[in-house]
């Protein structure tokens, strides 16, 4: 199993790094995509045909799922590789008007997207099996419907978890509980110290969960481009001394 980075950059895009998108690839299967923020539908095209993935949303906020509507219409229009039938999508459970309203002609309609897309939502902890591809949802603390993913293959050793967005929390610890890879939000930077609770983690929160995890490898992303990178990877280092990797479009990771 392996994870490509489609982009990862924080709340917005940066350049060379749109805002978050990931890609889980498995041999002989679909692959599915975790988010499709602004700017990481050209990065799928790169790695693979389109349509041949499942799509799983964390949660709707624009820099998470704005590339959904440039999908729909790959996947309806493409003159020669239009999608042949329907793949998953799971997220949120109002995302099919949300992001239905994202590719409506009317400003007050929604599309329906179920001609190729058979949609479920999350439902907390509830393991959801997208071909060879497992994950597991749990709610984490931001201001909207927002889940953290725990990602594994069936049959395999190999374990993911992406955060989401969120504040500190004990989901997101038990999310990411031994895994492989731990790619991680720290959208504050280097401290938290003065922002809001329920929102994002600093650098320094992203090292205590993967600690506390006991993760292998902690992979931060979600830095917002006008932070300072060095010191946000340096609080991280702080309180996790295991291996850290600055994030980027473009990494794969195997597991
Ligand atoms: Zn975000
Ligand atoms: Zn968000």
């Amino acid at each position: 199993m392996q994870l490509t980075i489609l982009g990862c950059s924080g709340s917005v895009g940066a350049p060379g790094n749109p805002a978050s998108g990931y890609l889980i690839s498995v041999d002989d299967a679909p692959s599915v995509v975790m988010d499709l923020g602004p700017g990481t539908f050209a990065n799928l095209q790169v790695h693979q045909d389109p349509t041949d993935a499942h799509v799983v949303f964390s949660h709707l906020h624009a820099d998470h799922c704005l590339d959904f509507p440039s999908l729909m219409v790959w996947r309806r229009f493409h003159p020669d590789a239009p999608s042949k039938g329907r793949n998953l999508c799971i997220g949120p459970a109002h995302t099919p008007v949300h992001l239905g309203r994202l590719s409506s002609d009317d400003p007050d309609g929604v599309d329906d997207m179920s001609d190729t897309f058979a949609f479920s939502p999350w439902s907390e902890r509830q393991t959801e099996i997208l071909d060879r591809v497992r994950i597991t949802p749990y709610r984490v603390a931001h201001p909207v419907e927002t889940y953290a993913m725990r990602v594994e293959e069936t049959g395999g050793t190999g374990s993911f978890c992406y955060s989401g967005d969120t504040g500190v929390s004990t989901n997101l610890v038990e999310a990411a509980r031994g895994v492989d890879y731990f790619f991680c939000e720290a959208g504050w930077g280097p401290t938290s110290e003065g922002r809001p609770e329920g929102m994002h983690l600093s650098g320094a929160d992203a090292g205590r969960a993967a600690r506390e995890a006991g993760v292998k490898t902690l992979v931060l992303v979600h830095i917002q481009p006008w932070a300072d990178v060095e010191a946000t990877v340096a609080a991280a280092r702080a309180e996790f001394d295991g291996e850290i990797v600055l994030g980027q479009a473009g990494m794969v990771f195997d597991a």
